[in-house]
């Protein structure tokens, strides 16, 4: 009797998401973080994360997404802490999803 051959296909899919910043744009200290990061007002952040306004304060106020105190009015976000977000990571290292 012949053996039969098993063919198994995996496909992995990577996505990659660039954040450039202009010319002159400083970065802020994040003190979640303890470092110095890039800063992203909630228009930019919401766009990067594909989220609604409404998720976007839900994560603010959760804490996973840092703000910058210096910061009020316009609010700053830290770059840092969206950067987590995007690859699946909370400030912890343990896995985290938007909005839940
Ligand atoms: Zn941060």
């Amino acid at each position: 009797m012949k053996a039969k051959q098993r063919t198994e296909i995996t496909y992995e899919a990577h996505e990659t998401t660039v954040i450039r910043y202009g010319r002159g744009q400083s970065s802020v200290y994040c003190r979640q973080c303890g470092i110095y990061t890039a800063n992203l007002s909630v228009a930019q952040a919401s766009s990067i994360l594909s989220v609604t306004p409404l998720e976007m304060e839900r994560s603010i106020r959760d804490g996973q997404i840092h703000t910058i105190d210096d910061a009020i009015d316009p609010l700053i976000l830290c770059g840092n802490s969206i950067r987590l977000l995007l690859l699946g990571e909370n400030t912890d290292g343990e896995a985290a999803k938007l909005g839940e």
